[in-house]
């Protein structure tokens, strides 16, 4: 991070993104203070093993007392407690901006619990991996990848160039939009990817024994990859799941439609049009890997 832009920081949730963005923080903006908040005493004493934060605490209002900026980076189900929590703790003129997968939700659950003179700046930094927990960040997660901003109209000018800034110096693009554009955009490109991939193995799982030991055998097949998605967090995506509800139904529904019109060309040997759809498919991979994206 080139030039310190806060002097506290408090990291609501210190997991993979949170403990990813302390990493950061720490190695470029030496002079910012980061309080680090988490649930369980087991992560706390991790985040100070690793010397992620200057200080750590349960309490989500300690954490943002006197912050400049804080990030919530839990699962979405603790959005709306812990805006309840920190709204009166956060000083006038602090930034509020969160890492959640989905958009429109997180503003319903917390702008009830922003005061006018908090700049309240809801963010997606579209990173990850299957992994969880403090241990599991590392500063370089960001480098390359898109950051989504989705600001309300009413939110300052101001406090949105920060946290581009802020993100910008983690390495990534940063783009704004309105949430519900986010919200349905993520659906086809996130959630419905991961859906599958759960679909696929949990598919996997119910076969009878004989098969399902062959599957991990000759897993190099394909199956593979869907395993790596499928493992991602249980609780983040149940939530993602249902915060996004509107957006994955109907990419679910045009996705059923689309596989069944495949299912269709298989019975009926149109060989040209699973060729044709899977020639425009693979053109797809090459725009992603020459948008550096893959
Ligand atoms: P994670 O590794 O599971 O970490 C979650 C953190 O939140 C943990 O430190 C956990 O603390 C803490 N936490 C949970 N409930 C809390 C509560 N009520 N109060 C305070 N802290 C609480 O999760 P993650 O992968 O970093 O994901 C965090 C957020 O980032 C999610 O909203 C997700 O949608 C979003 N996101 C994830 C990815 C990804 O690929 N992972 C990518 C982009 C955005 P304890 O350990 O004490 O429970």
């Amino acid at each position: 991070m080139s030039g310190q832009l806060f002097d506290r920081v408090a990291l609501i949730g210190v997991g993979l993104i949170g403990s990813s963005l302390a990493r950061v923080l720490r190695r470029d903006s030496p002079g910012t203070t980061i309080v680090a908040c988490a649930r369980r005493e087991k992560t706390l004493a991790t985040v100070r093993r690793l010397a992620l934060a200057d200080e750590t605490t349960h309490n989500p209002a300690a954490a943002a007392e006197g912050a400049d900026l804080v990030v919530i980076a839990t699962p979405l189900s603790a959005y709306a407690e812990i805006g309840q929590r920190i709204s009166s703790a956060l000083k006038g003129g602090a930034i509020l901006t969160d890492v959640g997968s989905v958009k429109q939700a997180v503003i319903r659950d917390l702008l009830p619990h922003v005061r006018e003179s908090v700049h309240f700046v809801p963010g997606h930094p579209v990173a990850g991996t299957e992994h969880s927990g403090p241990e599991s960040g590392f500063a370089e997660l960001f480098r390359d990848r898109w950051c989504i901003l989705t600001p309300l109209p009413e939110t300052a000018p101001d406090a949105v160039t920060t946290v581009g800034q802020m993100w910008q110096s983690c390495g990534m693009r940063v783009v704004t939009m309105s949430a519900d554009h986010h919200d349905k955009v993520l659906a086809m490109t996130s959630h419905l990817p991961h859906l599958i991939a759960y679909t696929i193995v949990g598919t996997a799982t119910s076969l009878e024994e004989s098969l399902k030991s062959e599957v991990i055998e000759f897993s190099a097949s394909g199956f593979r990859d869907f395993t790596r998605i499928a493992a991602s967090d249980p609780v983040m995506w149940r939530d993602i799941f249902l915060n996004n509800r509107e957006a994955v139904l109907e990419i679910v529904q045009r996705f059923t439609e689309d596989l069944t019109a495949l299912q269709r060309a298989i019975r009926w040997g149109e060989g040209d049009k699973l060729q044709e759809l899977f020639t425009r498919t693979r053109t797809i991979r090459r725009s992603i890997i020459e948008a550096k994206q893959a």
